[in-house]
């Protein structure tokens, strides 16, 4: 325990604010860091209570085996045991495991090695699948690389931020405060928000954009189309840093190249459309921020690219104020991305289909098994579990039976599994009642290592308190069963330093292998030679930290017009408009939207215990408009039935004029265990985009009814 304060980063959302923190009479005390460039001393209500996670209920204090506690290195033993027989039995691949952007940069990095160099098996992927997988896959197909151009310092930069399916004001809260307070300072900022629904942050935009939801290519097909046919391209650009244009322009013109039609489709006045395209055009710094409501669809891809192909077709990126910019949603999504914690990466971006990447991680991890293919994403690992292919899985500090669609498929899937284990800082979530062993891992405050933020800034979580009960970090955990398995000497760390360490050596290592052929957006070579003091006094550093070059911390990708395909040139990708996968009709007429409320994080696991955070909103509702009240007969506040095609749920109506006519909106938080009446995962089908995997949770089709008690 420490009583003087302690810099660390917050565990909620993928901002990533700098926290300090300090012990007083047993207390963890938090202030805003006004060092740490995300935040500059800013919190939000979520990150100001954290403080109250620290000691919190329902922690789960040892490990369990059969709902009967036991020692760790039993718990440690019958994994590794069990593990060694599915694998002797079934192969390799008959593994899972379910990572999550909770987990440090140190835990996902041994996962991944443990799984995809000494198990030999790729089926080991994230909940982060379902958060940002559509924007990695457009960055590759554009940039040859999981690249993120943005920095937060372009949003004060910016003389036109465009705020595209992201509720920011509640869900990337300080982001939010940072593009009002430039706002305060230069007035001439426009803010335009493209939602369907009018949120806190829609209202205090210049220009709000509340198109029919899914149509966001049409949108910025149409945009393509009009800075071509006003001479506003930047033809230099096109030429000499970019390729596929004439495509990509092609199939934009063919579908979007009437105003009218285009604003009919996308449900808003062509004068808004036309402002929109105006204020595209005749801007010079434009940062196009988004999120989950571009992500989280059955084309999210192709959504990605349509944006990522205004930007280029301007040369609107890679400068100072500038660029297309995914955000994040959780603390360590971009960690789990540099480490490969998804089923189709490998550690430091090196990557599957690359016999070069293959040779030199094989080598650096001395390993004959690293895997050569990619393993199943989120919604088809676990139905392989359904299917009892998979027959172990480990899930790590995350919820799948809440968080993820079909989520009573997830709890067959688990049901069946004949050995499913779940790390957790919690004792009762809805997952963990289906585990066969219980694993007390570190929260917040105990556990220690590094997380990376939307902008790619690396800082560290540091240690306040002394773990709850027997709770272990989780790369002791995997270290340990990877060492019961045989594979002692690949896992036998010392500490969290030593793997950190490790990792950035393997950029190093890459980098010097492959010469010219290197991704050399990742590089970590600056930390290569890092003590383990000075791991632990590390700061906040933006990659790529470049050694020799003294690069670190000032590097804007792209703005020398190179990128990480094979030409060096950026893509066009050739988009259409495609619908929702499942569409509305006369039995499901409404379409169901989800989102997060600002006050909770995830399933609620660890915010439903702090008091202050209920009092935002207390109970879990659905928000429809008042036509819709009418039409289906429904009362504020009153109970409803809200059905899909595969399952339905009770609970209390909100109306409200935030959202449209046609649509209903739920928050993704609440749990059955918190409202027996149901949670929305149940609701929502398992379409996926065909490049990312990731969930189509922005649209599914629904009805309502008043509930009728029996
Ligand atoms: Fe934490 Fe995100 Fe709030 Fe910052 S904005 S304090 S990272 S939850």
């Amino acid at each position: 325990m420490t009583n003087t304060w302690v810099k660390t980063t917050c565990a909620f959302c993928g901002v990533g604010c700098g926290i300090e923190a300090r012990v007083n009479n047993d207390k963890v005390i938090v202030r805003g860091d006004k060092q740490h460039p995300a935040n500059f001393g800013r919190l939000c209500s979520k990150g100001m209570a954290l403080g109250e996670i620290v000691n919190n209920k329902g922690r789960l204090l040892q490990p369990y085996i059969e709902g009967k506690t036991t020692s760790w290195q039993n718990a440690i033993t019958k994994i590794a045991t069990d593990f060694k027989q599915v694998v002797d039995h079934f192969g390799s691949e008959a593994i899972g495991f379910y990572l999550s952007g909770q987990l440090l940069t140190e835990d996902y990095y041994v996962a991944n090695k443990l799984m995809k160099g000494f198990i030999g098996s790729p089926n080991i992927d994230t909940n982060s699948r379902l958060c940002m997988s559509s924007s990695v896959a457009a960055h590759k197909r554009a940039f040859g690389s999981d690249t993120v151009p943005g920095c937060y310092e372009d949003l004060e930069k910016a003389e036109l931020i465009i705020i595209a399916g992201a509720n920011l004001a509640w869900c990337h809260p300080v982001l939010y405060q940072r593009i009002i307070a430039a706002k305060q300072q230069a007035p001439n900022l426009k803010i335009v928000v493209i939602d369907p629904r009018k949120t806190i942050t829609a209202q205090t935009a210049d220009l709000h954009l509340a198109i029919e939801p899914g149509t966001d290519v049409l949108l910025f097909n149409g945009l393509l189309h009009y800075l071509c046919q006003g001479n506003k391209l930047n033809n230099h650009f096109i030429r000499q840093y970019t390729e596929g244009f004439s495509l990509a322009l092609q199939a934009a013109t063919n579908e979007a190249h009437d105003l009218l039609f285009l604003a009919k489709h996308l449900a808003i006045s062509s004068d808004l459309l036309t402002q929109f395209y105006r204020w595209f055009a005749e801007t010079d710094k434009v940062v196009t921020l988004y999120s989950q409501g571009i992500n989280q669809s059955s084309c999210g891809t192709d959504k990605v690219n349509s944006i990522l192909n205004c930007h280029l077709a301007m040369g609107k990126i890679g400068k100072p104020g500038c660029g297309p910019f995914s955000l994040t949603g959780q603390p360590n999504a971009m960690g789990g991305r540099e480490v490969g914690g998804m089923a189709n990466s490998l550690a430091a971006h090196l990557e599957f289909n690359n016999p070069q990447h293959h040779e030199l991680l094989s080598r650096f991890w001395h390993t004959s098994k690293l895997v050569k293919q990619p393993g199943l994403k989120a919604v088809d690992l676990f139905d392989a579990v359904a299917k009892g292919k998979i027959k172990a899985i480990w899930i790590m500090g995350t919820n799948p039976v809440v968080s993820m669609p079909n989520s009573q498929h997830v709890i067959t899937a688990l049901k069946n599994c004949p050995l499913v284990v779940v790390s957790d800082c919690m004792l009762e979530t809805d997952t963990n009642q289906y585990a066969d062993i219980l694993l007390p891992a570190t929260d917040w405050g105990e556990k220690s290592g590094m997380v990376t933020n939307s902008e790619r800034r690396i800082s560290r979580q540091r240690t306040l308190v002394k773990p709850a009960g027997k709770a272990k970090p989780d790369w002791w955990i995997i270290c340990e069963v990877a060492k019961q398995m045989g594979f002692y000497q690949a896992f036998n760390y010392e500490n969290e330093a030593d793997i950190f360490k490790e990792y950035a050596k393997l950029t190093a290592f890459e980098n010097d292998a492959l010469g010219n052929n290197s991704i050399r957006d990742l590089d970590l070579s600056l930390l290569t030679d890092l003590t383990t003091q000075e791991y632990h006094d590390f700061t906040p550093t933006q990659w790529p930290a470049i050694k020799n070059t003294k690069q670190s911390n000032n590097k804007r990708f792209f703005a020398d017009g190179k990128f990480y395909t094979q030409t060096t040139k950026a893509q066009f990708i050739t988009v259409s408009y495609k619908p929702p996968v499942t569409k509305t009709n006369s039995t499901y007429p409404l379409i169901l939207n989800t989102g997060r409320i600002r006050d909770q994080w995830h399933t609620m696991t660890r915010t439903s215990f702090i008091p202050k955070l209920c009092t935002h909103i207390s109970e879990p509702y659905v928000h429809l408009n008042p036509l819709d009240a009418t039409t289906f007969s429904i009362k504020h506040d009153e109970l409803v039935q809200l059905t899909s095609n595969i399952g339905t749920l009770i609970t209390k109506a909100k109306v409200s004029e935030q959202i449209l006519s046609g649509q209903v909106f739920m928050p993704m938080h609440w749990t059955r265990m918190l409202a027996s009446s149901g949670q929305v995962s149940q609701l929502i089908n398992p379409n996926v985009d065909p490049f990312s995997g990731q969930p189509e949770s922005k649209y599914t089709p629904v009805t309502i009814s008043p509930w009728q008690y029996n």
